[in-house]
């Protein structure tokens, strides 16, 4: 296999599930560490803060360094501080997403939003869902940290956090812009920062319509993982598969 500059995790299902780390794919970092190449994390959780992903990963005994991890909460706030500067943002998401929000220097308000930013929020409330639908109305530009519309609990799917903001989408006829996979604005803010060709990135994945999309959609090569979400035939039967599959990500270090 072609070697890359930047590899670029998704976390739930290829590095790590629930709390457990998936042992192939912790080896595979260290090795790359061991040459030298530093990982890059890229989640559609918008949920946890940068610094939360990082012990989380730590705990589990991968050591990811702060600026090499990409939340959906991260891309948006940077989306918005590039997009939308000194505007004022309203904020439907959880801690995650607020902080990000701040650290990129934007103006949160409860009132009268320029922007409305949706995100994963377990303690939304139908009064906030209502107030978000007005505030759409009235002109807010609507963003969104990921469309993803259901995840897997132990209970069975619950609704994630596309399901809500297409609740509103619906309600308001406004479409959101959504900046998690498949959509490539990580990607892209990687590449940016770290001054990347497309060519030297790689993105690597379990859920074929997320991570493998967002490879595609941006023009790098991607790597689907089979520990997750799509199965590898499932990928390979696709009218554009990942341009490698693999069962466990021990593969990659023969
Ligand atoms: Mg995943």
């Amino acid at each position: 296999m072609k070697k890359y500059k930047a590899y670029c995790f998704d976390l739930d299902g290829t590095v790590y599930r629930g709390e457990n780390p998936i042992v192939e794919a912790k080896e595979f970092i260290h090795y790359l560490q061991q040459q030298g190449i530093e990982p890059f994390f890229a989640t559609n959780n918008a949920k946890m803060t940068g610094a939360q992903v990082q012990k989380k990963l730590y705990k589990m005994g991968i050591e990811a360094k702060a600026n090499h991890i990409m939340t959906s909460a991260i891309a948006t706030a940077k989306y918005i501080a590039n997009h939308f500067p000194n505007k004022l943002v309203k904020v439907l998401g959880g801690d995650g997403l607020r902080q990000a929000l701040v650290d990129a220097g934007m103006k949160i308000v409860n009132e009268n939003p320029d922007v409305l930013v949706q995100g994963m929020n377990p303690e939304l409330t139908y009064q906030m869902l209502a107030d978000a639908c007005y505030d759409v109305q009235n002109g807010a530009v609507f963003v969104a940290t990921n469309g993803d519309i259901k995840y897997p609990s132990e209970f069975g799917f619950a609704p994630g956090n596309g399901a809500l903001a297409e609740l509103i989408h619906n309600v308001t006829d406004v479409a959101p812009i959504y900046i998690g996979k498949p959509a490539p604005h990580m990607l892209e803010i990687i590449r940016q920062e770290f001054n990347l060709q497309k060519e030297d990135m790689l993105m690597i994945g379990d859920n074929y319509d997320t991570d493998i999309l967002a490879g595609i959609n941006y023009g790098i090569d991607t790597l689907h993982v089979n520990t997750g979400v799509t199965h590898t035939k499932d990928v390979k039967a696709k009218e554009q598969p990942a341009t490698y599959t693999v069962d466990t990500l021990l593969e990659m270090m023969k």
